[in-house]
């Protein structure tokens, strides 16, 4: 196999996605690896916190009382990013003028959310079963469809479902917003301020620069290759060479991408090409839990500590043109800081500020590392 050398040598990798490189330096890694050097970590968090805004029946800071909610619980941010109603600025137009063409600004627009992911203060993603984390993903997908705009093809999708409904009950947004961000930063590492397990949405009327950047690539992508999604080819790729796969099922394939950035970077892409979350079924639905419960638990096993990252979903716009809609295939990416065990973590400093990213250990390595985290979570085996 010619990539085989690629185990030894350093060399730069192409992320399609982005259109941009990265350094991999693998003879760094080269010493045997060393194993954790923290003892196991056990949760310490009482199941209910008086004190969290998040817990429910709690008091939140600008007052609302949380119901007492059983799975999942979504509300607007008291402290939003964006908002719906601010002042209007308008610029001039004037492109002679050097602060139009060097001082430019728009303004944003947008609605953001919180969603709890379980009542319990203690618990996080990697606790939850697939059947516990199935009323999130309904959860994003409700409040997904309530912001497509009705021009969507997307907005006509309507699949018949047996699920049982999680009682959600949303106001509809002012506006029209372009982009939806799912999210989740999860521990202090990540700069999460609180442990009740948690995510955000986070709508607005531009498009971020990572979402516009990976939609370029793959409009480009299908424009090029007479109407192939990018990442259905890739993951087909994947699924083929079989050299950085962590986990599947009949939905979705999870692999620590050839390009990745990050040590233990994982990306669950959907199999088929599916545009958005209201592309999937019931079944297909109940997978996504499925692969969310695997890669968290993997990770929390990893080290056997609460292994902190940034997770994210990419599917298709609110609002965008057919192209667009097209060309978007869902997908979930997770980064995590942690490189060798719970404290040794990496950081994007120096060459990676500078130049493009770097990292050591191949995300070939990475994934075989993964794979063998499967099995029940290392801390129901402390008690
Ligand atoms: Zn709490
Ligand atoms: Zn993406």
């Amino acid at each position: 196999m010619p990539e085989q050398i690629l185990d030894d040598i350093s060399h730069r990798r192409y992320n399609p996605l982005r259109g941009t490189w990265l350094l991999v330096s693998p003879h760094r890694t080269k010493r045997p690896w060393q194993g954790q050097q923290e003892s196991a970590s056990k949760i310490t968090l009482p199941d209910y916190d008086p004190a969290c805004y998040l817990c429910p029946g709690n008091k939140r800071a600008q007052g609302d009382t949380n119901p007492k909610y059983t799975n999942t619980f979504v509300f607007v941010n008291d402290y939003s990013a964006v908002k719906e109603d601010q002042a209007e600025y308008k610029p001039e137009e004037n492109t002679k003028d050097l602060s139009s063409l060097l001082l430019r600004a728009e303004s944003v627009t947008g609605k953001c959310y919180v969603l709890t992911f379980a009542p319990n203060h203690n618990l996080t993603l990697a606790d939850l079963s697939p059947k516990e984390i199935l009323p999130v993903v309904q959860a994003w997908t409700e409040i997904y469809k309530a912001h497509l705009s009705p021009d969507s093809p997307l907005a006509k999708v309507s699949l018949p479902t047996k699920l049982e409904p999680i009682g959600l009950s949303l106001a509809a947004p002012n506006a029209q917003y372009r982009w939806m961000q799912i999210f989740e930063n999860k521990g202090a590492a990540m700069g999460c301020s609180n442990p009740h397990p948690h995510g955000q949405v986070w709508t607005s009327t531009g498009l971020p620069d990572e979402a516009a950047q990976e939609l370029v690539q793959q409009k480009k992508y299908r424009h090029e290759h007479g109407g192939c999604s990018l990442l259905g080819d890739y993951a087909k790729l994947e699924m083929e060479k079989e050299e950085r796969i962590v986990f599947q099922n009949a939905t979705f394939l999870v692999v620590c991408p050839w390009w990745a950035t990050w040590p233990f970077e994982v990306m669950i892409i959907s199999k088929q090409h599916k545009r958005a979350l209201v592309d999937f079924d019931d079944e297909e639905k109940q997978d996504f839990a499925e692969a969310i419960a695997e890669v968290t638990r993997r990770y929390d096993n990893l080290f056997e500590t609460s292994f902190p990252y940034s997770s994210g979903i990419h599917q298709a716009p609110l609002e965008g043109t057919d192209e667009e809609i097209e060309a978007s295939h869902f997908h979930m990416h997770f980064y995590p800081p942690l490189l060798r065990s719970a404290t040794v973590r990496k950081f994007l400093v120096g060459y990676e500020l500078m130049a493009e990213p770097q990292r050591d250990i191949t995300p070939e390595q990475a994934a075989a590392r993964l794979r063998d985290c499967g099995g029940t979570l290392y801390r129901k085996l402390l008690q």
